[in-house]
C-alpha cells in the first residue's frame, strides 16, 4: 500500500506516523468534520476536492484513522491504541486505501469489486470500516459505476471518502451522491511556515514555494527531489531567458535531470510568477496572451498525465521549450519585472 497523489510520492503510506493529523492550514475543515462526527452527522460519502498537491490524502487519512481510533485524544487518533498502532502498520482490516496500483495509473473495477465486499462485511473491530478513493478521478467509468452500488445504499458503519484534485472529472451520479467538501488553496503565510523547517531558510522556502505556484506539498517534494541548487539554477536560467539573455538551452539544461512532471511544475510557476508581475496593459499584450496559451497547454498535458497518459518526456520537453523560446526569449516581458520572475531572491 503505498499512497501518492497524481504523480509523485506525496504521502508514503509506508511512513504513516503514530498520530495523523490535518495540516495548518486545515484547520477550520477539521473542526467542522470533527463537530459532525461528535453529531453523528459526518456523512458516510464524503468527496474531498481542491487543488492537487495541498494535502487533501492528509485530510483524509487523519479523518480515516479518527474514525477508527478506540480512544481519539484531543480530536486526533490517539495513536496508541490496537486500531491506531494497526492503522499506522497499513495492515488494519477495517481499512482500504485504494489508489491506482503499480504502474497503472486508474482504478480499476476489481479494486472497487473488492471495496464493495469490503463494506458488506461485518467491521472486525466491531465498529467502522473506512475506505479512502485517492484520486478517485482516476476510477475506470466500470469502476466508478460499480461503486455506485456502495453509494447509493452505504452500509451503516462504512465511510466512503473520496479524494479528487478536479471534482468535475467525477461522473455526476457519484458527485451528487456524496457530500462535497472543497478545500481552497492554502494561505501563503501558512505554507511558508509550514515549509520552513523543512527547507532550512525563509529564503528558500519562498523560492519552493514560487515555484510550486502555492501549492506547499509540491513545493516540498521539489526540495526533496530537486535538491536546492537544481531548482536555483533553473530559476536563474528561466530569469534569463525571460530577459532576454541566454536562450532556452540553459533552461533545458537545468531541468535536464528532473522528472517531466517536475520539470513542467517548475516551467509552469516560472511562467505564472511572470504574468503575475505585469501591470494591466501589459497583461492584455499579444505576448502575454501567447504566455497564457503556454499555461494553457502545460495544464493540458499535466491533466493527461494524470490520466494515465505517458508522453515522450524529450519529445515534449523540447517542444514546450522551443515555444517558451518563441514567445518568451526576446525579453519582451521579463523587462519589465525586475531579476526575480522564476522565484529566485538571490
Ligand atoms: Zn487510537
Amino acid at each position: 500500500m503505498l499512497g501518492r497523489e497524481a504523480f509523485g510520492a506525496v504521502m508514503d503510506l509506508t511512513s504513516i506516523p503514530d498520530v495523523s493529523a490535518p495540516l495548518p492550514w486545515q484547520g477550520d475543515t477539521w473542526s467542522r468534520l470533527t463537530q459532525q462526527m461528535e453529531d453523528e452527522q459526518l456523512p458516510h460519502a464524503l468527496l474531498v476536492s481542491g487543488p492537487e498537491f495541498t494535502g487533501k490524502s492528509s485530510l483524509a487519512m487523519a479523518l480515516a484513522r479518527l474514525l477508527l481510533c478506540a480512544k481519539p485524544v484531543d480530536g486526533l487518533n490517539c495513536g496508541s491504541c490496537h486500531p491506531c498502532r494497526l492503522s499506522a502498520g497499513g495492515s488494519h482490516g477495517d481499512f482500504r486505501w485504494l489508489e491506482p496500483e503499480g504502474k497503472s495509473r486508474v482504478i480499476k473495477i476489481d479494486q472497487i469489486r473488492s471495496v464493495v465486499d469490503f463494506s458488506n462485511r461485518t467491521a472486525g473491530f466491531g465498529v467502522r470500516k473506512v475506505v479512502v478513493i485517492a484520486p478517485a478521478e482516476t476510477m475506470t467509468m466500470s469502476a466508478a459505476n460499480s461503486l455506485l452500488k456502495v453509494l447509493e445504499e452505504p452500509p451503516p458503519d462504512t465511510y466512503l471518502i473520496l479524494v479528487c484534485h478536479r471534482s468535475q472529472g467525477l461522473p455526476a451520479t457519484i458527485r451528487s451522491r456524496c457530500q462535497q467538501l472543497r478545500l481552497a488553496m492554502p494561505p501563503r503565510a501558512q505554507s511558508l511556515a509550514w515549509l520552513e523547517p523543512l527547507s532550512g531558510s525563509a529564503e528558500m522556502s519562498e523560492n519552493l514555494l514560487e515555484l510550486a505556484a502555492g501549492r506547499p506539498l509540491l513545493a516540498a517534494q521539489l526540495h526533496g527531489q530537486s535538491g536546492v541548487e537544481r531548482l536555483r539554477d533553473a530559476s536563474v536560467a528561466m530569469t534569463a531567458l525571460f530577459n532576454g539573455r541566454g536562450g532556452v538551452l540553459p533552461l533545458a539544461a537545468a531541468l535536464a535531470e528532473e522528472e517531466l512532471e517536475s520539470a513542467l511544475a517548475q516551467l509552469l510557476g516560472g511562467i505564472e510568477a511572470l504574468l503575475r508581475n505585469l501591470d494591466g496593459p501589459r497583461l492584455q499584450t499579444v505576448q502575454a496572451r501567447a504566455a497564457f496559451n503556454i499555461l494553457d497547454d502545460i495544464r493540458q498535458v499535466q491533466r493527461a498525465i494524470d490520466g494515465g497518459s505517458n508522453p515522450n518526456r524529450q519529445m515534449l520537453l523540447d517542444a514546450m521549450f522551443a515555444k517558451v523560446q518563441r514567445v518568451l526569449g526576446d525579453g519582451g516581458l521579463g523587462d519589465n519585472i525586475g531579476a526575480n520572475p522564476g522565484g529566485a531572491h538571490q
